[in-house]
């Protein structure tokens, strides 16, 4: 058994890179963002720079040709400043135009991705519904045929990124009545449509990241501009999720680190009865259980992503080893996020009841993981189908 934990020298360099950008870059500005609730201005143009947008697409269409070890490391990076714009990043570049490109045309990615990456064009992807959550399936967004064209209705709420978007992904039903068999996987490009609606969400947590509620009425797009095949939208989906839940784990990780970095350094500092607090045992047991829970949470989700990286096609979906690992590394890891972040406000006492102090942010962002891509209760869902699988004899 050979077991290598070690980062190589270049994904040691991807690390600091991202790291003393965010926190040259990003850091300064957070406090103020994460109040009037705005994106950063030129933040994908910056992540451009830093060759994070493009991370797994070919070098053909500007992108760095890595893994997804790499595109973990460089949302979990972002994370240890902003968890929200990891996570604004991780929407548009995995959910979006990651998922269009395993879909996609030749001819359709030459003209898409290049922009992508250069941070031109930021992404969103629309599954959830008003009415559809958990239930992805029973959306009830339609795509009717028409000559050459399709005409969409219905909406999407929770989009990451949809009040900034120039570029969507989303699905809708092609054949209503054959119910999951009958979903399809269309893009569009913002300005290049009429009938399409995108309106802010407030959120108390994530903040910075904008979400919209979309709402299509006669939105009419080509007929190229379906991919995967018609009625095949459940394989994109399902297989789309497994990257997405992987990589995403790093916007949680990174938080869960900063919580335990800052912690350490304020324990060490504030004192209290004439002692930092560090020295009472009941913020040490704080301190050793966020150690841990950091440590495990990262085993889980960078063995996922090295795993992933090993597949042919680097997908999952039903009935794969990788359905499972992708659930469980951000079950782990959701849950885990809000127990750090808890227990890091506690050691900051009331000072980490306050906005001035980057805890606060960390700790707000950390709920959205047991929530966003699928919640707690379905990933065990997920886990347990998988485990019970008839031919399931790997991977304990
Ligand atoms: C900030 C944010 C960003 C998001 N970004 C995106 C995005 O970019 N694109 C996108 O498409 N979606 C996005 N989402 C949506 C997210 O994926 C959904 O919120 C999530 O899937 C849950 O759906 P729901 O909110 O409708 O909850 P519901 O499905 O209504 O669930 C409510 C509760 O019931 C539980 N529940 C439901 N069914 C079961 C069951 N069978 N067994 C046990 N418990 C169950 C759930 O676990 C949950 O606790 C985002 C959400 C947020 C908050």
């Amino acid at each position: 058994m050979a077991l290598d934990f070690t980062f190589t020298d270049e994904q040691r360099m991807l690390e600091d890179s991202v790291y003393k950008w965010a926190t040259n870059w990003l850091e300064p500005q957070m406090e103020h963002m994460y109040e009037i609730d705005e994106m950063p201005k030129d933040l994908f143009k910056q992540t451009g720079d830093l060759g994070i947008n493009g991370i797994v697409f070919d070098e053909k269409y500007g992108g760095a040709g890595l893994g997804y070890i790499e595109t973990l490391l460089a949302y979990e990076t972002i994370a240890r400043v902003s968890n929200a714009l990891s996570m604004t990043v991780g929407a548009s570049q995995t959910l979006c135009f990651d998922n269009f490109r395993r879909n996609a045309t030749e001819e359709q990615r030459a003209y898409v991705l290049p922009k992508a990456v250069t941070g031109e064009w930021i992404g969103c992807l629309g599954i959830t519904e008003p009415n559809a959550g958990s239930d992805a399936m029973s959306m009830a967004t339609k795509a009717e045929k028409k000559g050459d064209k399709y005409i969409i209705n219905g909406s999407k709420i929770f989009i990451t990124n949809g009040p900034v978007a120039q570029f969507m992904v989303f699905y809708a039903k092609t054949d209503p009545a054959a119910g999951p068999k009958g979903i399809s996987t269309f893009f569009f490009e913002v300005d290049k449509v009429k009938g399409v609606k995108f309106e802010k969400i407030k959120k108390w947590g994530m903040r910075t990241s904008p979400t919209a509620l979309v709402t299509f009425e006669d939105m009419e797009v080509p007929a190229e501009n379906l991919i995967g095949g018609l009625n095949k939208g459940v394989a994109v989906l399902t297989s789309g999720l497994c990257t997405e839940r992987i990589t995403l784990s790093g916007c949680t990780l990174g938080g869960q680190r900063s919580c335990l970095e800052l912690s350490l350094k304020y324990a060490k500092e504030r004192v209290q009865f004439g002692k930092p607090i560090a020295s009472f045992q009941t913020i040490q047991e704080k301190l050793a259980n966020m150690y841990c829970g950091y440590k495990a949470g990262k085993f889980l989700a960078y063995s996922a992503a090295a795993y992933c990286d090993t597949l042919t096609n680097k997908s999952g979906g039903k009935g794969t080893d990788l359905d499972r690992m992708a659930a469980a590394a951000l079950l782990f890891n959701g849950e885990m996020g809000t127990k750090i972040g808890l227990d890091a406000i506690q050691i900051f006492g009331g000072y980490g009841y306050c906005t001035e102090y980057a805890i606060s942010r960390h700790f707000l962002d950390q709920k959205l993981w047991e929530i966003g891509a699928g919640t707690s209760e379905i990933r065990r869902m997920i886990i347990a189908r998988e485990l019970m699988r008839d031919d399931f004899k790997s991977g304990l």
